[in-house]
């Protein structure tokens, strides 16, 4: 009952494929109405009419979230059309993979841009609705990167952008509890997604898989009770925390 997210507006950026997509079709079985958002239209297209095929009330938005007017235009789009916002998933992010020597300024910027520029700027669009209400619901994706380095390196600017997005989480989720504005993330490990076939991480996936104590990578529908639990009143106590989903990869 307390995970039930009925009648409650949820938005789930890079939701167009992978973990995104996951967690719109959760928070929508749990009860929520919830924009789909990508970069893509076409996806955030594809994944809203799922929704609404299943029943759950949709919305398809194209964003940059690196880009200040577009997360404005994607907030004020879900406040025109249903009133607000009490759910926020930014989990739009990006991981491009080069030696950390080769490491280009524009490869770099561009990652900071995603992951953690486009982060805060989503956390405060939406951020500003919910204090404002007193009420509101954040859940960062960051990465199991944000705690270990996962062997073999080549993810320099991917591991210290989700190292980012832990900290800003902690410093969100404590600045505004008392403004009934719970802030959190969830780290997966290695999730069998679009972004992990890419051609320049299929290798070091191979290797990656021998790190696994559960001996499988996560498949996204091993994060989406998590992402319900943190939208949920259940989780009410919750602040400022890194849920580290990764079938054991950080311990070994
Ligand atoms: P993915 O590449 O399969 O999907 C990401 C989606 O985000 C795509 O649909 C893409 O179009 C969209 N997107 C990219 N840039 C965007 C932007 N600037 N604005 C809006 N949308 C944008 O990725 P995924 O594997 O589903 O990963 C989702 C999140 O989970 C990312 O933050 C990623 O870093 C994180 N993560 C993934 C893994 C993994 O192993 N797949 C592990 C840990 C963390």
């Amino acid at each position: 009952e307390r995970l039930r997210l009925d009648g409650r507006v949820a938005y789930v950026t890079g939701a167009g494929q992978g973990i995104g997509r996951a967690f719109a079709h959760a928070l929508g079985e749990a009860g929520a109405q919830v924009a789909v958002v990508d970069l893509v239209l076409a996806k955030a297209e594809a994944v809203a009419c799922e929704l609404s095929l299943k029943g759950i009330k949709s919305l398809a938005l194209a964003a940059d979230v690196s880009k200040p007017e577009d997360v404005q235009r994607m907030v004020d789009a879900i406040v025109a059309r249903w009133g607000t916002v009490h759910i926020a998933c930014n989990n739009a992010g990006i991981n491009l993979n080069s030696a950390s020597e080769e490491t280009s300024l524009e490869e770099w910027d561009k990652t900071f841009n995603v992951n953690l520029r486009g982060l805060f700027l989503c956390c405060q669009a939406a951020g500003r609705i919910m204090l404002n209400q007193g009420y509101g619901k954040i859940i960062n994706t960051a990465s199991m990167a944000s705690l270990i380095v996962p062997h073999p390196q080549k993810q320099l600017a991917y591991n210290a952008s989700k190292a980012g997005v832990v900290k800003l989480t902690q410093t969100l989720g404590t600045e505004w509890i008392d403004r009934g504005v719970k802030v959190n993330c969830i780290s997966p490990g290695i999730v069998d997604t679009p972004l992990i076939r890419s051609r320049e991480l299929r290798p070091l996936v191979r290797r990656w898989l021998s790190d696994i104590p559960a001996g499988r990578l996560a498949q996204p529908t091993d994060l989406q009770a998590a992402v319900v639990y943190l939208a949920s009143e259940a989780s009410d106590y919750m602040t400022g925390h890194n849920l580290v989903i990764e079938g054991g990869q950080s311990l070994w």
